[in-house]
């Protein structure tokens, strides 16, 4: 799907009645298919989360997830973060990697915290984007998970999913989003992330996907290229 910089109102208009049907029942299977898909980070408080979806970063969600029960016990708080030693805390976070960058950003996002914010963390769009290591997808995963205000996390299994899916021909997450926010109605933005990062860590994986055991492949345009991939690779002993 071509997207453009008009209002998503007249957006919307392009998009076909037999496209939106298409992508309500991949939704409807999906659905089904990953009764219990949740957010794959642990967290306790929406400052627990942007901790944890700032570590995230070029990291599985299992490793943070090993980090983040001992970090929230030495830092209960925004305050916490900003008067920590710098060094001591890259060495907390070191096994999530970038863990230089990742320290640097938690201390200065908990001092915007403070600062600006009561200490809290704030729940629109254009405040968490003012927040140091929050962008787009961090403050889409805040919204949607942390708030109960629909968002669209664009990470990199929603990404791959939504091109083979047919529902973007996109490759800037922005413009990804933009893209399905056409096609499914707002309060299912939350949970379509979570069913698209399920099956994309189980079935629709980065490598080849599993077609042959994906519930949508009936619905998938990339379906047959990938089986056929699959088939020539498997007769190569690949
Ligand atoms: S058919 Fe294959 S490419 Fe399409 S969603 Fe399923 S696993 Fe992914």
């Amino acid at each position: 799907m071509k997207t453009n910089e008009a209002t998503h109102g007249s957006d919307e208009n392009r998009v076909s009645a037999a496209e939106k049907a298409r992508a309500r029942k991949v939704y409807g299977m999906l659905e089904r298919e990953y009764p219990d898909a949740r957010p794959a980070l642990n967290f306790g408080s929406p400052f627990e989360l942007l901790v944890a979806t700032i570590l995230s970063a070029q990291c599985t969600d299992a490793r943070v997830n090993m980090v983040t029960p001992g970090l929230f016990r030495k830092y209960t708080s925004p305050a916490s973060f900003v008067s920590a030693d710098p060094e001591e805390l890259e060495r907390d976070v070191k096994s999530t990697g970038f863990y230089r960058q990742k320290a640097k950003a938690l201390i200065s996002s908990s001092r915007s915290l403070v600062e600006n914010f009561g200490g809290e963390v704030p729940h629109t769009m254009e405040e968490l984007l003012t927040l140091d290591g929050v962008g787009r997808k961090t403050a889409n995963v805040l919204l949607g998970n942390a708030f109960g205000i629909p968002g669209i996390a664009v990470d990199t299994h929603v990404s791959r999913l939504a091109q083979r899916l047919g529902f973007s021909e996109e490759n800037a997450p922005e413009k990804i989003e933009h893209d399905l926010s056409l096609l499914f109605p707002r309060d299912r933005w939350t949970e379509l992330c979570h069913l698209l990062m399920a099956h994309g860590r189980r079935i629709c994986v980065a490598r080849i996907p599993k077609c042959e055991l994906c519930a949508v492949s009936g619905l998938c345009p990339s379906a047959f290229k990938f089986t056929a991939l699959r088939k020539s690779k498997q007769k190569k002993g690949m």
